[in-house]
């Protein structure tokens, strides 16, 4: 079979996406339908019903009326529902993955079938959150009244997502919303609505009411109609800091708090004393895992001098193994971009910088031909000796390039590390762990990994700082973001 006809028997699962809301499927789009081009082939394979704002008023008015039910059902009967649905998503994980790898490319064997597994560890790690919210007993003096305090939804929740790994981004959102009592309107980009459809038609088989959660498939301006409405009580966000700057202003109309899960350009530090037998397998492969489509990646890799040549070398040999191809096939590493606009994106960043030799291209910088000529697809890229001031280093590619930086001392690479506006993950390697726990406090970041990890825990908080965003998700901290406390005085 070619390429074109497994991705059109594959996309035979694809159903017509449109918005549901309180229940019910809207097959045909206020905006209009268009056609979801596979980012493999480049060929359309489904269709997309777009709503416009109504439908974000008809989703808020469902939320709101669902509301007081929802909020009243034990925190024992949430966490079921919730288990129940984890239980589904491993269930159906392999359709929910061939459907995540025609919706944006994702590979099956490097990214879709991962987020499906992490997409399940969220919700039942928040599932068993619903019924342990508990309150305070304030210890008051004898004399005054006695004083605890309840945790309480906010009411309706607002999750707007984006599209590089739409699964696993509403998993880390919509179960601990739902865990906390609250109930939700979800906008995933208009392009990849697929998953989140599957999702909530998984919710329902696994007793989640009508109501509770709602998908409204739309655009920027349906984005924007969800942030400025007054039904909304809380937004949690995950997309670009541009978008994220619009959203707040018109959250800020409703003194409507906000959470933001923005970019990155995070910092791989490699040290001479670094175990390299581990560090350049792992440093070559997580920068450009999910085809470099993350913000958590360690896009911008920091190499010290003296293993410096030894790195560059051993990475590229790597990434030189690596298949860019047919992201159903469990072998490949690389796929396709998302779309037409994100391949133009990145081959003007590509070209951009060998214009401006803001690197040494060691690997890559063209598009694949023959059957993935139609596809969006570029291959796996390498920038040696990159200036670390220049555009390629300071700002997100979210694309398949990875740019190698030398370093002298530990303070100098603190301080490139620390130079972009990002702040959302660092990493470290290197065998002096008390070089680990200093650095863990220099870098600028919300997370840093040492030695080789992954960049998220579902116990742990993940978010970032400065334009990486705020608030954070995993652990309790990401279930209390959905809570508001009340504190009640009995006199
Ligand atoms: P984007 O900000 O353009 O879009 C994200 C979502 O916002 C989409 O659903 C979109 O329709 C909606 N939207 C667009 N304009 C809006 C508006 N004015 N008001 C309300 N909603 C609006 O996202 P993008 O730039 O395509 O996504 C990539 C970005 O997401 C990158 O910066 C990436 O690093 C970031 N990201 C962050 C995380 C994280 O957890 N920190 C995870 C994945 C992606």
């Amino acid at each position: 079979m070619t390429l074109i006809e497994r991705h059109k028997k594959a996309a035979e699962i694809l159903p017509v996406a449109g918005s549901l809301i309180g229940g019910e499927r809207y097959t045909s789009g206020a905006v209009g339908n268009f056609d979801h081009i596979n980012p493999a082939t480049g060929q359309a394979q489904a269709n997309i019903a777009l709503s416009g704002t109504d439908a974000v008023d008809a989703a808020v008015a469902a939320a709101r009326a669902a509301a007081p039910g929802w909020r009243n059902t034990s925190g024992a009967r949430r966490r079921e529902i919730l288990e129940k649905l984890a239980e589904l998503i491993i269930k159906n994980g392999e359709e929910l993955a061939t459907i995540s790898t025609l919706e944006n490319g994702a590979t099956m064997g490097f990214g879709a079938t991962r987020f499906v597994s992490m997409a399940a560890e969220w919700t039942r790690y928040y599932a068993g959150w619903a019924d342990k919210l508990d309150g305070l007993v304030v210890d008051t003096q004898r004399d005054e009244a006695f004083v605890y305090t309840i945790p309480e939804p906010f009411g309706v929740v607002g999750i707007i997502i984006t599209w590089n790994a739409p699964l696993l981004s509403l998993a880390m959102k919509t179960p601990p919303a739902l865990a906390a009592g609250n109930t939700v309107v979800l906008k995933p980009a208009e392009f990849t609505p697929f998953t989140s459809l599957r999702f909530l038609d998984l919710a329902k088989e696994a007793g989640l009411p009508d109501g509770v959660l709602n998908l409204v498939i739309g655009g920027p301006e349906t984005g924007a109609a969800i942030s400025a409405h007054a039904g909304i009580n809380k937004i949690s966000f995950t997309g670009g800091p541009s978008t994220a700057t619009k959203i707040m202003q018109s959250a800020a109309n409703n003194l409507v708090p906000v959470l933001f899960e923005l970019g990155g350009k995070g910092a791989n530090l490699v040290f001479d004393d670094a175990n390299l037998a581990e560090a350049i397998p792992y440093s070559a492969t997580f920068s450009l895992v999910n085809t470099g489509q993350g913000c958590a990646l360690p896009t911008r890799l920091l190499v010290q001098r003296g293993v410096y040549d030894a790195v560059v070398e051993g990475v590229t040999a790597v990434v030189s193994q690596y298949i860019t191809g047919d992201p159903l096939e469990m072998t490949t590493f690389a796929g396709p971009l998302v779309n037409d606009a994100a391949l133009q994106r990145v081959s003007g960043i590509i070209e951009k910088a060998k214009a401006e030799k803001a690197g040494r291209l060691v690997l890559g910088g063209n598009r694949p031909g023959g059957e993935l000529a139609d596809g969006f697809f570029v291959d796996t890229t390498i920038f040696a000796d990159v200036d670390p001031q220049s555009s390629l280093a300071q700002n997100e590619v979210f694309g398949p390039v990875l740019s190698i930086i030398p370093f002298d001392t530990e303070e100098e690479a603190v301080e490139i590390a620390n130079s972009t506006a990002y702040g959302l993950s660092n990493y470290v390697q290197t065998s002096d762990m008390r070089r680990a726990r200093r650095l863990a406090r220099d870098l600028h970041s919300g997370t840093v990994g040492i030695n080789g990890t992954g960049n998220m825990h579902v116990g742990a908080p993940f978010g970032g700082v400065g334009i990486s965003g705020f608030g954070r998700e995993g652990g309790r901290e990401g279930v209390m973001e959905f809570v508001s406390t009340k504190t009640v005085l009995i006199g």
